[in-house]
């Protein structure tokens, strides 16, 4: 299957990089500095889930919120539509923040206590359109609906929801002003696994309802794999791997670090079609990365040339491309 030929392309990065100065430094040089991405250069189509996925460190939060604007890059460029985001001037991206929405991890801090869900999901409403009065409980009321939460829901607070509950109301929150494009951080995380299918599923039904798109962050690439078209794999700030959820599940993953993940979740690959690997250290740090692939200090099959040259993302297939110096080695 043709993944990519004649898919509308709704974001994209170029050379995408954001590295967190320490606060007292004076002169930004670079020292000291943590790297959280560096020249991340994707594509999301309409109407796709890409996943983003790695160990905490790799950049993934920071990405998804560089994409949203709401933090700067250092450098490079986030393309909306064709438009350069760093180009807009405050009123085009108050306008464009009606397209792009994030659902965040926790469901328990994404809403103020002291507001009743009426509050809460009509304050993006009184912000971005001129609902009032009744028109904006009824739209109000049609966000409930739309997550399969009840009506009466309106009129109670956060602490008298189930976490799973809430998170559909963050869900419906998000789709209050009928963004297009929805960064989806870690959003079962913090759930029970059995609610966690159920919001899966959620996400899954109003994708196809409302066409929307989404960059789906997890940890967890059985997760992730289960709900993406296609899948980022980052490692302290870069793309290591891109490959479809379809070669992951046909074994095609090529990447030890992605390995690596896989062989953490292997219910992820019943029929056992991937390699099993094993890291022994933990992520290094991101202020000072290791010199050429950052994955060599754990990885298993690490060879001279890992420590002294940075291996460059490869096109090995139509749908998957690769950072290792295996490439070279078996191709
Ligand atoms: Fe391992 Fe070398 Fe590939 Fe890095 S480049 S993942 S160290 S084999």
């Amino acid at each position: 299957m043709n993944l990519q030929a004649n898919r509308t392309i709704l974001l994209e990065t170029r050379e995408l990089t954001k590295y967190y100065y320490p606060r007292r430094g004076l002169l930004h040089t670079g020292q000291g500095s943590t790297r959280a991405l560096e020249e991340v250069n994707l594509t999301i189509y309409l109407q796709e889930t890409l996943g983003v996925v790695g160990e905490s460190g790799c950049g993934k939060t920071t990405l998804g919120r560089v994409l949203l604007n709401l933090i700067k890059p250092t450098s490079g460029k986030v393309i909306f539509e064709g438009q350069d985001l760093s180009s807009l001037d405050r009123d085009a991206l108050r306008r464009l923040r009606k397209e792009m929405q994030i659902v965040f991890q926790n469901p328990y801090s994404s809403f103020d206590p002291r507001f009743s869900m009426l509050r809460s999901l009509s304050e993006p409403l009184r912000g971005h359109t001129n609902l009032q009065g009744e028109a904006l409980e009824q739209r109000s009321r049609q966000l409930l609906r739309q997550v399969g939460m009840p009506e009466d829901a309106l009129f109670r607070y956060p602490h008298e929801f189930s976490g799973g509950q809430l998170q559909r109301l963050a869900i419906a929150r998000a789709l209050a002003l009928n963004p297009r494009f929805i960064v989806l951080d870690e959003p079962t995380s913090a759930l029970d696994v059995s609610v966690q299918a159920q919001i899966i599923n959620l996400l899954r039904d109003l994708q196809r309802r409302f066409k929307l798109t989404y960059l789906f962050i997890s940890h967890d690439l059985s997760v992730i794999q289960y709900i993406s078209d296609r899948i980022v794999v980052m490692y302290l700030g870069k793309m290591v791997e891109m490959i479809s959820s379809r070669s992951l599940i046909d074994g095609r993953v090529q990447h030890p670090y992605t390995l690596a993940l896989l062989s953490a979740v292997p219910e992820v690959h019943p029929e056992d079609k991937h390699e099993h690997i094993q890291t022994q250290r933990n992520v290094p740090d991101a202020v000072r990365p290791p010199s050429g692939c950052s994955f060599h200090p754990r990885c298993p099959f690490a060879m001279a040339i890992c420590s002294q040259e940075e291996p460059q993302l490869q096109q090995l297939r139509e749908d998957h491309w690769s950072a290792c110096h295996l490439n070279q080695t078996t191709s």
